[in-house]
């Protein structure tokens, strides 16, 4: 054992390494610093003493319970003399926080929304307007709206069941709406609001053919219905609710500067009628006939709502001109408006129309499939809310285009399951391994997690009989082994393989100590007692199934746990019954 020690003068460069982190991490704690979390810190800048782990925790130990006795201030002043820059790294990551808003002084208080259509579940892509939005409310002290934008039951036709998975997303997500609006239960105040536009002059019902329309808008002309008396705007628009105009035979404009030069802002549509025999809404059936479209309820709500800051994404900006007219007509001042640039994440799919479809076509098998980035598909999977919402502050509001990966979310995530997940074997595609000249049986103590000692172990029993042992190990290690090769089944011994064919491989006992596998470099993989597992079905991101067999401490798990499954990646329990079904996280 004397190799294995350290000197005196490596001991007192380990203790300075040790006392730094113990120092940093009890002044993130309040002054009391955790083995645990001293010891993962330490082992990640330092990874050479994984080998001599057992010298380390002794040291850490020591070293944090030194740390632990002193006062806060004596922690802090310690840590301000000998690491100055530690303070300082800290501080730029806890300031690095959303940009603040403007003009929030104007305001009495800060008042933000999210305003979903509910015509499909949410998505990755939604988040950032969720995260922002709910965060930007917390970060003032305001409050945070829900509203459901759903007046179009043709088009973007809104289904019952998406309100309350859009619901249930929002609270996964950690974002809790202080107020919930629904478009289709405020058709009256949005009425009321065009009736007075039709009124003052600002509006009118126009009858045109669409083409005839649209030729005399290119050309900046008005059409003949634009200067009609307000009366006779009034007997159209009583005309478009008692069924003597059909769908698409009228529809209420909003005066806007006819040279604009985007002529999609040029008198905007802003209600129109639908057939709702054929469409009946599914909150309010065929009661309403005219319906709203998406500029003006959003627009008329924004400031009935007093909504004071609007963030969404740049593609909206075009409807903020249009909206503007409609607010200087009123006399209304439009809210501040942050637009965010577009959010890409390569190979995630965030177009509804396309998952949509997919889910039609059985393409998809569902919400939750996990080839998609809903906000399902990715809970079933295992990723943390934490882990989005942490992603998109630091994306942030800005203007910028960015694109993000999955990899990247991945990197949140892991920092964020990586502690807690405790550690099992699962085999994959398993194929036997027989070992021969097994001196005796032997109990393998695996730790759940590397970092956390004190949870414990599982243990693994492996009982030759007449000196053979009878293992599971992975076809995909097959790879690694080799005729005549040293391998090391982890935390267990050391074989040397005879004889590898397709279905069974064969060894023969080499040794018991770590030592001297490091000593030959021999690989490590993982394995499992023959007789001793549960079936296990993981559930790819690709929707492919990898079938193994878990170990049997995981029949005692439960539903909705992460876990990792060493050498293959984490996972979320998504059930068990007589057998282990779980979602692939990530690497
Ligand atoms: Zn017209």
């Amino acid at each position: 054992m004397q190799n294995l020690s350290f000197s005196e003068d490596e001991k007192a460069k380990i203790r300075e390494s040790i006392l730094r982190i113990a120092l940093i991490n009890a002044v993130n704690y309040d002054g009391k610093a955790q083995v645990g979390a001293v010891i993962g810190k330490l082992l990640a800048e330092k990874p050479e003493l994984k080998a001599k782990a057992k010298e380390v925790a002794a040291l850490v130990k020591e070293v944090v319970e030194e740390v632990n006795r002193m006062p806060l201030h004596e922690q802090k002043r310690i840590i301000e003399e000998k690491w100055p820059e530690a303070l300082k790294k800290r501080r730029a990551e806890e300031e690095k926080g959303l940009p603040p808003l403007p003009n929030v002084e104007k305001y009495e208080k800060v008042i933000t929304r999210f305003s979903p259509n509910p015509d499909c579940v949410l998505h990755l892509g939604s988040a950032r307007a969720i995260v922002l939005c709910h965060e930007y409310a917390r970060m003032y002290n305001g409050l945070f709206y829900l509203r459901f934008e759903d007046t179009d039951p043709k088009g973007k036709r809104p289904r019952l069941e998406f309100y309350d998975a859009i619901r249930e997303d929002l609270l996964w997500l950690g974002c809790k709406w202080d107020k919930e609006f629904i478009q289709s239960d405020r058709l009256q105040i949005y009425y009321e609001h065009a009736k007075k536009l039709l009124e003052i002059g600002k509006a009118y019902v126009c009858t045109c053919k669409k083409e005839d329309f649209k030729k005399r808008i290119l050309a900046k002309k008005p059409c003949p219905c634009r200067d009609l008396p307000a009366e006779t705007q009034l007997e159209r628009w009583e005309h478009m609710h008692n069924g003597t105009y059909k769908e698409g035979e009228a529809v209420v404009r909003i005066k806007t500067d006819l040279s604009h030069p985007n002529p999609a802002v040029r008198d905007w549509p802003a209600l129109r009628i639908i057939d709702i025999e054929k469409y009946p809404h599914p909150r309010v059936g065929s009661k309403y006939r005219v319906w709203p479209l998406y500029n003006f309820a959003c627009g008329i709500d924004d400031h009935l709502l007093g909504i004071t800051h609007i963030i969404r994404g740049k593609e909206h900006l075009t409807n903020m001109e249009r909206q503007k007219y409609m607010y200087s007509h009123f006399g209304w001042e439009y809210p501040e408006a942050i637009h965010y640039g577009r959010l890409k994440i390569t190979g995630a799919y965030l177009s509804k129309s396309k998952i949509v479809e997919g889910i039609r076509q059985g393409v998809f098998s569902g919400w939750d499939d996990p080839r998609l980035a809903t906000l399902a598909a990715l809970r079933r999977r295992g990723i943390t809310p934490e882990a989005i919402r942490k992603l998109m502050i630091d994306v942030g509001p800005k203007a910028a285009d960015v694109t993000l990966s999955w990899e990247n979310l991945y990197a949140y995530n892991r920092k964020i399951i990586d502690p807690k997940a405790n550690r099992y074997f699962f085999v994959n595609k398993p194929i036997q391994l027989t070992v021969k000249n097994v001196p005796k049986a032997y109990l393998a103590k695996l730790r759940l997690h590397p970092d956390h000692p004190e949870r414990g172990f599982r243990i693994l029993e492996v009982k030759p009989k007449n000196g053979e042992a009878a293992l599971w190990i992975s076809s995909q290690d097959l790879k690694v082994l080799e005729k005549g090769k040293v391998v090391r089944l982890m935390e267990l011994f050391n074989i040397k393989v005879e004889d590898i064919a397709v279905y069974a491989v064969e060894a023969v006992f080499h040794s018991e100590s770590y030592e001297e596998a490091r000593r030959v470099k021999a690989p490590l993989i993982h394995w499992l007692p023959i007789d001793d597992g549960i079936p296990c079905q993981v559930v790819m991101p690709d929707a492919s199934i990898a079938e193994g067999i878990a170990e049997k401490a995981c029949a005692k798990l439960k539903p909705n746990t992460i876990i990792q499954f060493e050498r293959f990646g984490f996972v979320r329990v998504d059930s068990l019954n007589d057998k282990l079904v779980a979602y692939y996280t990530h690497k």
